[in-house]
């Protein structure tokens, strides 16, 4: 029985991507999420913000494929033309919409709102509002054209915002409105581990039809194995996981902030952080992500030996004997940080950033990171990053992140991990 093909077509709408100013992300997300549900993507289409042609192109479009997704122009000022347009092809009015000029006053808190905002709260009539809890622009779809016509969702500009709806809600709109098939794919996330590093390994835990992609971002790699079974793709999977260790090496897409955030959640902790090569980094990565503050006890910054004693009540005599960056200072670190805060977690980093401060023994790069949870003896390791200053700053928090989800999770993260390859 031969499938009926269903087509997209992506339209982004925004004079900054036609001008080269700000380049076109969306396209490449979309397409990559669309196409792994077995959906033909017909067309990547960039628009400047001109009403007349995004009119035009939206009714071919819309008239051509099963789905258009339009991203951008939801924004408040008058250049625009999302809501206008849809409606226009749509033949319907806009609609205000008093929930959503609520909730556009809700996030402004306080805070002077325009007038010009009320515009977000216009709909085309007769479209569904997808809720966005990641910004003001409302995002909705509905249909436009004939007969039944073409889905048509329109996204907010920002990726911040679009990927995350994508996520949460759109998956689910396409499978009930247009079909097409759940991915046969499992996508995975290395972490602190090179792109060429995880190539080889991929190589060589190759399992026969299963064929793969990386994509390397700041700090990860994403990696998608696709074709073969589900059993083979899991079985590569466990594979790359078993020559790693389980906490380099994640499935699904995920950050390392979000992970250690999740499992403190789950168990209902907080962490109190005690950071000294890092200078705050770390309490900056978590505090990156809203809602952060029900996990995060706060981040004790001691930099200096003094601050170390001061701060935290490392005895002098620790650091004197055994140095600052070692096993016994960051365990009385982690220490310090319980005593000194109502946190039930604490994780503590001291290391050599560079690019001076390193001896033969303690070469530029070497980090200790502590774990401790309350009434615990806690769990220390000492890292050996390569890299500059800052690359050797941001793996430091990176691995503390990782360490302290792996010790909540009850690993026994200095045999689990083979931490090669750093
Ligand atoms: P808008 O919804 O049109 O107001 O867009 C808001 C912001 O989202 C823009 O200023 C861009 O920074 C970003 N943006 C919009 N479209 C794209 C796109 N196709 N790719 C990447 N960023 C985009
Ligand atoms: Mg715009």
């Amino acid at each position: 029985m031969s499938e009926r093909e269903i087509t997209a077509a992506i339209l982004a709408v925004g004079t900054e991507l036609t001008e080269g100013s700000t380049q076109d992300t969306h396209g490449r997300f979309l397409a990559g999420t669309l196409v792994e549900r077995g959906i033909t993507v017909r067309e990547i289409l960039l628009l400047p913000d001109n009403r007349a042609l995004f009119a035009e192109s939206l009714r071919r479009l819309a008239a051509d494929c099963d789905l258009v997704v339009v991203t951008g122009g939801l924004g408040p000022t008058s250049d625009d033309l999302t809501r206008e347009v849809i409606a226009e092809c749509a033949g319907v009015a806009l609609e205000f919409h008093d929930e959503l000029w609520e909730q556009i006053t809700r996030r402004f808190a306080g805070r002077r709102i325009s007038q010009t905002n009320r515009r977000q709260a216009y709909v085309p009539a007769g479209f569904t509002v997808i809720p966005n809890p990641y910004g003001t622009a409302p995002a909705f779809w509905g249909r436009v054209g004939e007969r039944r016509g073409a889905l048509v969702v329109a996204l907010p500009g920002p990726p911040g915002e679009l990927r995350p709806l994508v996520a949460d809600e759109v998956l689910n709109l396409l499978r009930a409105e247009v079909g097409g098939r759940e991915p046969e794919v499992l996508a995975g996330t290395s972490f602190l581990l090179g792109e060429s590093m995880l190539e080889e390994l991929l190589q060589e835990a190759r399992v026969a039809e299963v064929e793969w992609g990386t994509r390397a971002e700041q700090f990860r790699v994403v990696f998608k194995l696709r074709g073969g079974s589900g059993e083979q793709r899991e079985r590569m999977f466990e594979a790359v996981s078993a020559r790693v260790g389980p906490l380099r090496i994640r499935r699904g897409e995920v950050a390392a902030e979000a992970l250690l955030l999740e499992a403190l959640r789950e168990r209902g902790l907080v962490i109190a952080l005690a950071e000294s090569c890092t200078g705050g980094l770390g309490a900056k990565l978590l505090t990156d992500i809203s809602g952060a503050s029900e996990q995060l006890w706060g981040s004790f910054v001691v930099y200096s030996n003094e601050a170390k004693e001061r701060m935290l009540g490392v005895p002098a005599q620790t650091i004197q004997r055994y140095g600052a960056v070692s096993r016994e200072t960051v365990s009385a670190m982690t220490a310090g940080a319980l005593e000194r805060s109502s946190a039930e977690v604490s994780c503590a980093i001291s290391g050599i950033a560079g690019p001076g401060g390193g001896t033969e023994e303690k070469p530029v790069g070497t980090v200790w990171i502590g774990v401790r949870r309350r009434a615990e003896a806690g769990s220390e390791r000492r890292f050996l990053f390569s890299g500059d200053r800052d690359m050797v700053r941001r793996k430091s928090a990176l691995a503390a992140m990782l360490l302290t989800e792996g010790y909540l999770g009850g690993r026994e993260v200095d045999k689990d991990e083979n931490w090669q390859y750093i």
